[in-house]
């Protein structure tokens, strides 16, 4: 195994995470390259002063969830540890949509460090996304419902790091601002008689 915190093994790292999700965009209008958000979680994770670990396993942390990917694969390539962090952000898919999302409420405050950091950048930057290019087929209740939901998640994954909740905190104000903004033009009344 080589160092974790090689310029190396992280582009290693991205490499295998871009070609796992290669066929996979993120659902906003635009459609982004999907490891666009990967690299962003991880960027986040290391500019907040992530464990190399934790980096590496942002950076997989919908392979397994998305991609199919196993978490044995998962060792062999990138550790036990990575595989493990990666392990615990994944959601059990042979439940229902409503379950597993109440499940991250629930089970966020016994997540590992490592695991709250990743699953706070993942949360950022979906509400991120979720201000700069919400999908198009989601309307007002659905984007508000989600945001109040991350912030429920967020609360239990409190602790682990400052500066990931700073940033978490920031982008969920961003997202219900841009809510409010389109909620308040909707509402506008068209002042010609
Ligand atoms: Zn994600």
């Amino acid at each position: 195994m080589p160092h974790r915190d090689d310029t190396a093994e992280i582009l290693r790292t991205a490499l295998f995470a871009a070609r796992a999700h290669a066929d996979q965009r993120r659902k906003g209008a635009r459609g982004e390259p999907y490891v666009n958000h990967l690299l962003e979680v991880a960027a986040l994770v290391a500019a907040h002063g992530g464990p190399p670990e934790a980096v590496l396993a942002a950076l997989l942390h919908d392979a397994v969830e998305d991609a199919g990917v196993r978490v044995e694969t998962l060792r062999a390539e990138f550790g036990a540890e990575v595989a493990a962090i990666v392990a615990e952000v994944t959601d059990d898919k042979s439940l229902p949509k409503g379950t597993r999302k109440e499940l991250q409420v629930q089970h966020a405050a016994a997540k590992s460090a490592a695991a709250k950091r990743v699953k706070l950048a993942d949360k950022t930057s979906n509400l991120r996304a979720l201000a700069e290019s919400p999908p198009a087929d989601w309307d007002d209740a659905r984007r508000l419902d989600y945001v109040l939901w991350a912030k429920r998640v967020a609360e239990g994954l409190r602790g682990a790091s400052p500066g990931l909740e700073a940033a978490f905190d920031a982008a969920a104000a961003e997202a219900l601002a841009s809510l409010r903004v389109e909620a308040l033009a909707s509402l506008r009344v068209d002042p010609t008689p």
